[in-house]
């Protein structure tokens, strides 16, 4: 599966930050150090702007000068965080071209977390502690086991998402971003959420299936019969030569050119009944670049394979 991330955009620039460091200054000031602050008159665009004066120049101001400019802490190359007592390393990178504080998981290496160029430490900090339980299920999460149940990650066409139980409500699972995570609301009684959770995973499945399923049988000049999903935990799909396809609907739980080259794959055995060269010269004509998610149900297809019993 890719990589898990979770983003948050960056809090407005706060002006209650100046009036703190102004209350600060306040208690430092000293002897016959004079100072004063007042609001400033002008304005840029929606933000206001607190002008602070220093009366008496002297070294006094200068220290105050950096007291107010001290307000940025630095941003470390990393940080460490506790994930279910154990210390996490989690490097920390400001990308030019990133518009929210990201939190992610690549499968190569730990966790990253990312500013904006314009990010504050102090705001990535909270953003990282907020999502520490979101780290500490997707870092526990061993590859054969899986949880479909409240407080669960699973992904959905490759990417993560967390379960969140809905208790006694009535309804339809939904798909949503909650506090810039990608979230399923699951509805009904715990102990029918994996049951709940997987129908509609079968749902989503056969709607991506079918629409693929009927592109490339277009492109191939063949007709489809029918399409089912299954759960048969040894195969991606199965083609009978009167035109019925079974898929297995994990699929959706893969990136979408994963499941696209399923489809082009059991459509292609309308053709061509047997994995010979013809059948492969056939998949690669309506799917130019087919290796991509052969290579990937290689890598990946155990895992993705135990999801959902
Ligand atoms: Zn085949």
């Amino acid at each position: 599966m890719a990589g898990a991330t979770i983003t948050a955009k960056p809090q407005p620039h706060l002006l209650l930050k100046t009036v703190v460091l102004a209350t600060e200054l306040g208690a430092l000031a000293r002897g016959a150090f004079l100072f004063g602050w007042r609001e400033g008159a002008q304005r840029s665009g929606r933000q206001r702007r607190i002008v602070f004066r220093a009366i008496m120049p002297g070294p006094d101001s200068l220290d105050i000068m950096n007291l107010f400019f001290r307000a940025k802490p630095k941003i470390p190359q990393s940080t460490i965080l506790e994930v279910d007592g154990v210390p996490v390393t989690i490097a920390v990178r400001v990308h030019a071209r990133a518009r929210s504080y990201r939190l992610s998981l690549p499968h190569a290496s730990g966790p990253v977390l990312t500013l904006p160029p314009h990010g504050k430490w102090a705001e990535a900090e909270a953003f990282l502690l907020k999502h520490r339980s979101w780290l500490a299920a997707r870092i526990k999460r061993a590859p054969e086991a899986s949880h479909f149940g409240d407080g669960g990650v699973v992904p959905l066409r490759g990417v993560e998402h967390r379960i969140v139980g809905m208790g006694k409500v009535r309804g339809r699972v939904e798909r949503v971003e909650l506090d810039g995570l990608p979230t399923l609301l699951v509805p009904g009684e715990p102990a029918h959420q994996a049951r709940r959770l997987t129908d509609w995973f079968k749902e989503e499945a056969q709607a991506d299936l079918a629409a693929r399923s009927a592109f490339h049988a277009e492109r191939l000049g063949v007709h489809v019969r029918s399409i089912r999903m299954r759960s048969q935990a040894s195969r991606w799909g199965s083609c009978s030569s009167t035109g019925n396809i079974n898929y297995n609907w994990r699929l959706v739980l893969a990136p979408p050119f994963v499941l696209d080259y399923v489809a082009a794959h059991e459509v292609a055995h309308l053709v061509e009944m047997n994995h010979s060269a013809a059948f492969w010269a056939t998949v690669e004509r309506t799917l130019p670049d087919m290796d991509r998610g052969r290579a990937w149900l290689k890598a990946h297809g155990r895992q993705l394979m135990a999801h959902g019993a």
